[in-house]
């Protein structure tokens, strides 16, 4: 098994080594034979090739059995014409990675919200309202006078149907819950055909009740009620918000795990930014990596069993008290690197 690990921007490096010590580790207690390549993407990658994602890097990724992908800081790199690509875009479509899978489990004491919860955002995103994947050629996002600025979102048939699949499958195994979040009031059209999608799949899996919320009240009954929900399937902006909110009212943004999984393809990617406001400073939580970490050995190599140690040795180090500096504002914390130390130890025994 073979992993392309690409660190990218901001505490990427850092919590990715955090990651590969905690992979090290689990390769040697289980005998995994893992291996795995780093790449430079990203700010870096500019520096020395002139662009974030020198050529070659989506067939590398391709032939690779998994890939541990960075947070990269998009918003800081030039124009695509000046070598600033989005590398998360470019692999979410060309790989066809359109299932971002991601959960938020409260943990014990950390919950922002007396309710827990314990839920699966399944988002689509490969098109949606992010324009800069939505044209075969140019940018869905143009500006036809100087003072008018246009964004094209894109809503597909094809998609809705896939990502409603997954997000019944996933529902069917867990608490037979599915709701879906749209803005049909207003995007008639668009999440018209999304929601006419979703409730045909739901025919299909008579087990799993669907629900269907409007995406503003969304937000508000996420806080409200967090204990509710199960899966929640989302097109890609909406997903993308509310699975911040879910993942901070869950304890941290920074312990949100997360997957891109195609059908052949699957890479482990946290929910969170490249947080450049900590980068460098070893004060960026690792277990959003880790725990995406666990998500892809079990995803893509069916390895439940060393998962779910992965995602005991996360547990049991937060109960026990480890804790970085997101988890407990200023006070003295663990640092990135002490607290990939820590679970690799407990994984290792
Ligand atoms: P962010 O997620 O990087 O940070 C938001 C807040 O959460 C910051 O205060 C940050 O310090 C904190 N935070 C995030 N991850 C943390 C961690 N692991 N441990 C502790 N604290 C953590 O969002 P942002 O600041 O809006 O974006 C920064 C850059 O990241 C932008 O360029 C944005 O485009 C990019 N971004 C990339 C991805 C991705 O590559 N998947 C996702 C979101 C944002």
């Amino acid at each position: 098994m073979k992993l392309l690990v690409l660190p990218g921007d901001g505490i990427g490096p850092e919590i990715t080594d955090a990651t590969l010590t905690v992979l090290k580790a689990a390769s040697e207690t289980f005998k995994l034979n893992l291996s795995f390549e780093q790449q430079q993407v990203g700010l870096a990658a500019l520096k020395t090739h002139g662009t974030t994602m020198p050529d070659g890097l989506l067939g590398h990724a391709s032939e690779a059995d998994g890939v541990i992908l960075g947070p990269l800081d998009q918003l800081s790199y030039p124009p695509r014409e000046k070598g600033g690509i989005n590398v998360s875009a470019v692999f979410r479509v060309k790989l066809d990675l359109y299932a971002n899978i991601r959960p938020a489990r409260t943990r014990p004491g950390l919950g922002k919200v007396k309710d827990a919860m314990d839920l699966v955002i399944v988002r689509e995103c490969t098109e949606g309202f992010y324009a800069d994947r939505n044209m075969h050629q140019g940018n869905g996002e143009f500006m036809p006078t100087p003072d008018v600025a246009l964004s094209i979102r894109k809503i597909t048939a094809q998609a809705c149907e896939r990502i409603a699949r997954r997000a019944f499958e996933l529902a069917s195994k867990r608490k037979k819950l599915v709701t879906a979040v749209h803005k049909a009031n207003v995007f008639r059209v668009s999440d018209g055909l999304y929601l006419d999608k979703v409730r045909e799949v739901a025919g299909e899996f008579r087990g799993v009740k669907l629900e269907e919320v409007i995406v503003d009240a969304m937000a508000a009954r996420l806080v409200r009620h967090p204990g509710h929900f199960d899966v929640i399937l989302a097109t890609n902006m909406y997903g993308d918000i509310l699975s911040d909110l879910a993942s901070e009212l869950s304890g941290s943004l920074g312990l949100a795990g997360s997957v891109l999984a195609g059908d052949a393809l699957c890479c482990a990617q946290a929910q969170h930014g490249s947080a450049p406001d900590i980068a460098g400073q070893d004060k960026a939580n690792p277990l959003g990596t880790i725990a995406s970490l666990s998500m892809l050995l079990r995803h893509s190599f069916a390895l439940d069993g060393e998962a779910d140690a992965i995602d005991a040795a996360i547990g049991d180090s937060l109960a026990a008290g480890d804790r970085t500096a997101d988890l407990i504002g200023t006070a003295p914390a663990v640092g990135c690197r002490e607290m990939g130390r820590r679970v690799a130890a407990r994984i290792a025994g």
